[in-house]
């Protein structure tokens, strides 16, 4: 083999021969398995180097970025000058702790988040053993045959072999945001890069057209690798709900410094040692502080973005998490989405009237070959890949590898063998020469072939006598065909096209739409010179319809129900005809006032009339993208939530605009997939509404332990509050304090995160985004909470000193183990208590949280270790309690789970329905 270069950079000045020839392939079969194996081998994968990911020194950096370590950095200087060397050892020990739960947790976030990147990278279809194959883009190698179509990213730097109407938008790499027009021939050797019209380069997108190209380079030695070092690295910016959260973090820590100073002013002024000054400003500062949250709620949106791909939604932005559940309104597409996107024929229509049945293994094609034509155009008007086997190939395997191409073609395909119809043969004799490609806006595709009479047999009936040379194929929606055509085939012969058969095509297709089923118009012409430009589509022969039948996918009937219960309202968007997606729709349960809109009679309309539409019809039929932008903007407008869906090169805008962009997973384009939120691994409109599921419970759940949490400090604050107010010593030491607020809450806000007792969150209507995070409810409950703690806690204290009064100094450290004990415990409880709004612990089921469970006998386990291990005693400054004490803790330490719980059943009681404050 002659030796290979990786980088073929000037290919643009060379012939399509030379170039493969200089990479060692050919454009029929590609390059061989093996070959391809070794060359990636020898060239690496096809990546840029990733600038995204944070190694594990940056985030265990960034665990030392926190001011509550420099708070706590401070006061173990401050024991070493005031010379408490255990304190100092202890205070160390726990940031460092501290520090490493907030590694290991963010470390799996980070993990988790690489997988999901992982997933939403691109693939190629590339040729190789002569085979076209869908390979991951990180896969593909110099000489490689790749195929180019509207929507695709471009995997890697080449030289283009073909390109019919190819247009590529260079924008990421020259900055030029007009689309650039493809040609194959060679260009002069010093053509700059943005004019290379016969190159394409890595990362930009493919705009119209289709094309097919071999790879020149890949990875760091394309054009895009060359400057990736220049490229500014992409920030990873926090979500609004982080950046409440740090908002709320950092004020809570201003106070924390106010009340130290307050602390130190007032203690100067009493004279009070130094020491105990100092002591007490840190306790008051430390509990202030909430120190497991952030590192709580990142582990939390990133943990979430698994469930969701469990249930087949892939996140792409974790902001995406927390705005699902707020949802108002989510836009449909109807294809693939609330249908099975399995299309087969089961109509046709000709002049002389409607075929049923098509579809059933009782027809009988022999008696109906005059709709051959009709399919044979449909067949070479068609990009869906022809199987040889096809018939042989067996339902598993069909249902395994989802097969290339567009379902509605793909379905024409499959029923041209019943009509003896070899579409393989047909595509040989009749090459294509010709083609505009299919767009949602058009709503038609049309092609050109050259004619060989021979080969053209089942396109007899409906060719000229005189005719030679080229024809033209057309499918499309009714009105976009008929808009081109002036013929008609009456299956005898051909005649002009009047209103009256105009009307009676449209008569025709009412009737098949009306049965739901999607309603293709095909035309063809024969021409003897090679038509070009809009010669191609005029004066076309009407030869008939296909119907496809696409049935409605089950379980979006009971999703639109939940929509419904969950105070969102599904609309449906779709390319096709009024009358299928009505008949859709009601199959669906899908409600809608009257008549779909109509895409058509949109444009003209005031943003006041299109408003009312928008905010009324629930199903938009012969939409266009643009339509469903404008759907979108108005709705945001007034203050909707609004989840769209889309897979087109066109739906980019839309998707990128909406609250949550959706695109299809196996149907989408790379483009749409780039602007989404969301991806939907099985393109199923289910998942959408599974994926709003996840993110309700998912924020739920953070308000769950974020009300833990601060509950936790609130009554930290209040107990010491209340010992203050009563004279009494300092109820809780600094390191007390930070067991509580990083061990002992730690472990259970993690459980409360895992939470799934929300059943009923889709039964009722979506969270405001906007609305406060800490509601009224919310900020009622932390103050009573926090000040029954601190009087509990308090009590406690009294069975030691049989009063009110300050304990004796020699009983001060068991007071004090008393009170951080029954502390403890009274979180324990709460957690539990805080699984549910609503239902009881036993009604949710004790062991239903497993995790919550094991933690909650973990922390226990791990008091009785801080209270009865000397080691741990002399560190946290605490005493044995005597069995009585030991039993009385958790007696004081349920107060407030029962009175959580005996809240539930009073409410559940009395107000049956009244919405908790708290609940998302
Ligand atoms: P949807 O949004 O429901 O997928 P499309 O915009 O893809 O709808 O399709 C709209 C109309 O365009 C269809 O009703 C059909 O008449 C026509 N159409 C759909 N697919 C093709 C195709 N591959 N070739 C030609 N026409 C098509
Ligand atoms: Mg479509």
């Amino acid at each position: 083999m002659t030796s290979l270069s990786s980088e073929v950079s000037d290919g643009h000045s060379k012939s399509v021969e030379d170039v493969l020839r200089t990479l060692g392939t050919s454009a029929k079969s590609g390059l061989s398995t093996a070959e391809a194996a070794r060359r990636l081998e020898q060239y690496g994968p096809n990546e840029l180097d990733d600038r995204e990911v944070r190694t594990p020194f940056d985030i265990l950096v960034e665990q030392f970025k926190n001011p509550l370590v420099w708070l706590l950095l401070a006061a173990a200087v401050g024991s070493v000058i005031l010379g408490d060397i255990v304190e100092t050892i202890a205070i160390l020990a726990i940031v460092v702790l501290n520090a490493a739960l907030g590694f290991f947790q963010e470390y799996r976030a980070e993990n988790a988040l690489a997988s999901l990147r992982k997933l939403s990278e691109p693939f190629a279809s590339v040729r190789r053993d002569s085979d076209w194959s869908r390979i991951p883009a990180h896969e593909v190698v110099p000489g490689d045959i790749i195929q180019l179509e509207a929507g695709n990213r471009v995997p890697a730097d080449g030289r283009l072999l073909e390109a019919a109407h190819l247009q590529i938008n260079e924008a990421s790499l020259t900055g030029e945001s007009m689309p650039v027009e493809k040609q194959t021939g060679p260009l002069p050797a010093e053509t700059e890069l943005a004019e290379r019209s016969n190159a394409m380069y890595l990362g930009t997108i493919v705009s119209a057209g289709r094309g097919i190209a071999v790879v020149t380079s890949t990875g760091m030695s394309t054009e895009l690798g060359r400057i990736a070092s220049m490229l500014a690295q992409v920030k990873k910016e926090d979500t609004p709900l982080q950046k409440r959260l740090a908002r709320l973090g950092m004020q809570l820590t201003w106070a924390a410094v106010a009340l130290i100073a307050l602390m130190v002013v007032v203690g100067l002024f009493q004279k009070t040692p130094i020491k105990d000054v100092i002591m007490t400003a840190l306790s008051l500062a430390v509990a202030v502080i909430p120190e497991g949250l952030p590192a709580a709620v990142t582990v939390v949106l990133a943990l979430g973005t698994r469930r969701m791909l469990e249930r087949k939604a892939l996140i792409r932005r974790l902001s995406a998490i927390e705005t699902l559940g707020s949802v108002t309104v989510i836009c449909t597409d109807k294809t693939g989405t609330l249908t099975l996107g399995r299309m087969s024929v089961s109509h046709a229509a000709i002049a002389s009237g409607i075929v049923e049945g098509i579809g059933e293994a009782s027809f009988d094609a022999g008696k109906h070959s005059r709709l051959i034509p009709l399919l044979a155009i449909a067949s070479l008007c068609n990009d869906a890949p022809v199987h040889q086997q096809e018939a042989e190939s067996s339902d598993d395997e069909k249902n395994a590898a989802p097969e290339a191409g567009d379902p509605t073609e793909i379905a024409i395909i499959d029923v041209a063998p019943r009509f003896a119809l070899d579409v393989a043969a047909l595509r040989a004799g009749l090459p294509r020469v010709e083609e505009f490609a299919f767009d949602s806006d058009r709503k038609r595709m049309s092609t050109v072939h050259q004619l060989d009479r021979s080969a053209a047999e089942p396109l007899a009936p409906v060719l000229s006598e005189a005719s030679s040379g080229f024809v033209v194929g057309a499918k499309g929606s009714l009105e976009s065909i008929l808009s081109i055509s002036t013929q008609e085939w009456t299956t005898d012969d051909l005649k002009p096209l009047d209103d009256a058969s105009r009307k009676a095509w449209h008569a025709l297709h009412d009737d098949l739409a009306a049965e739901g089923v999607r309603v293709l118009a095909v035309a063809c012409a024969t021409r003897s010179d090679l038509p070009s430009g809009d010669d191609i589509e005029r004066d076309l022969t009407f030869l008939g319809l296909i119907g496809l039948s696409d049935p409605p996918r089950a379980e979006a009937r009971d999703a639109i129900a939940k929509c419904y219960q969950a105070g969102i309202r599904p609309v449906m968007m779709t390319g096709d005809h009024p009358l299928t997606a009505k008949s859709i729709a009601d199959q669906l349960g899908l409600k809608s006032e009257g008549e779909p809109a109509v895409g058509s009679k949109l444009t003209g309309l005031s943003d006041e009339q299109f408003t009312e539409i928008a905010t009324k019809k629930s199903v938009f039929a012969r939409v266009a993208p643009s339509d469903k932008m404008r759907v979108v903007t108005v709705l945001q407008a007034r203050d909707e939530i609004v989840a769209m869906t889309g897979d087109g090169v066109n739906d980019a805008p839309a998707l990128q605009q909406s609250t949550i962009g959706i695109a299809m997973g196996v149907t989408g384009t790379d483009v749409a997939k780039d602007a989404a939120d969301v991806v939907l691994l099985d393109d199923n409109f289910a998942t959408i509404v599974a994926a709003v599921e996840e993110g309700r419970i998912i924020f739920g759940n953070i308000v769950r332990f974020l009300t833990f949490l601060l509950s936790s400090n609130t009554g930290e604050l209040c107990t010491m509050g209340v010992a203050i107010a009563l004279g009494l010593p300092l109820p809780l030491l600094p390191l007390q304090i930070l067991w509580i607020n990083l061990v002992t809450d730690g472990f259970p806000a993690l459980g409360l995160a895992f939470e799934r007792s929300d059943h009923d969150s889709m039964n009722h209507p979506p969270r405001h985004p906007k609305a406060p995070l800490l509601g009224r409810g919310l900020i009622i409950d932390l103050l009573w909470i926090g000040f029954v703690m601190a009087i509990v806690s308090v009590a406690a204290g009294a069975v030691i000193t049989g009063s009110l009064a300050a304990p004796r100094p020699e009983d001060e450290s068991r007071w004090r183990t008393m009170i951080f004990s029954v502390l403890t415990l009274t979180q324990l409880g709460h957690a539990l208590a805080l699984r549910s709004w609503r239902q009881t612990l036993w009604e949710v089921g004790l062991t239903t949280n497993r995790l919550l469970l094991v933690s909650v006998v973990v922390t226990s386990a791990l008091q009785l270790a801080v209270v009865y291990i000397p080691a741990l005693q002399k560190i946290f400054n605490t005493v044995p309690l005597s069995l009585t004490e030991a039993l009385l803790c958790p007696v004081f330490g349920s107060v407030i789970f029962i009175a959580l719980e005996a809240r539930k059943l009073i409410r559940r009681r009395f107000f049956p329905n009244a919405q908790h404050d708290n609940e998302p």
